[in-house]
């Protein structure tokens, strides 16, 4: 039985297997959650990083977490928000699909997600709880492994979203 929880706050504080980040192709830095995370982590991410060649939009690779209390980052890459007809939706379904496989590969029991795309890369807010919601709950039809599976929401109107797809999470 995999718990779902909604909370509000800071990824990089959260203590669970893994955290994801909201990475973009190069997987050498960028800005929000990203920078958060190597700030947080330490220097020993970013040269990790290096030796993965980026990452394609909607997949998902693995480092060690270093300085987080999370042992593992997960860093997947979420679609930029054009207009909606440019694959977004499959595309970031594809952030939590394959954000959750690696976690269950390497045989984790919790994980935490941020709003992937929902910041700089302008995904509509309620569009992607919903995506992110829905994929999640077609993995878990598959897979149950996990224990936990929590949605860290920093801003209000993620937190509120949230809170209305899974009630009783919080
Ligand atoms: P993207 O480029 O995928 O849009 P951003 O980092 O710009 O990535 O934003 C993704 C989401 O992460 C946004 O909803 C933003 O509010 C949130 N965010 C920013 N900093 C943090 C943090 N420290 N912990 C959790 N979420 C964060």
């Amino acid at each position: 039985m995999t718990t779902l929880r909604v909370i509000q706050g800071d990824i990089t504080r959260q203590t669970v297997d893994a955290i994801v980040n909201a990475a973009n192709t190069s997987l050498l830095g960028g800005g929000g959650v990203d920078r958060a995370i190597h700030r947080a982590a330490g220097p020993q991410l970013l040269t990790e990083c290096r030796t993965l060649h980026g990452c394609p939009t909607g997949d998902a690779k693995l480092t060690k977490g270093y300085r987080l209390p999370a042992p593992y980052v997960i860093h997947t890459v979420g679609p930029v928000w054009r207009n909606g007809n440019h694959g977004e939706p499959d595309l970031l379904a594809s952030c939590y699909r394959r954000s959750l496989e690696l976690a269950a590969a390497y045989n984790l029991s919790s994980i935490a997600f941020p709003n992937i795309s929902t910041g700089v890369y302008g995904y509509p807010k309620d569009k992607a709880a919903l995506v992110a919601v829905n994929s999640v709950n077609l993995f878990l039809k598959e897979s149950s492994s996990l224990q936990e599976i929590r949605f860290v929401c920093f801003d209000m109107d993620n937190f509120t979203l949230y809170q209305h797809l899974l009630p009783q999470s919080t």
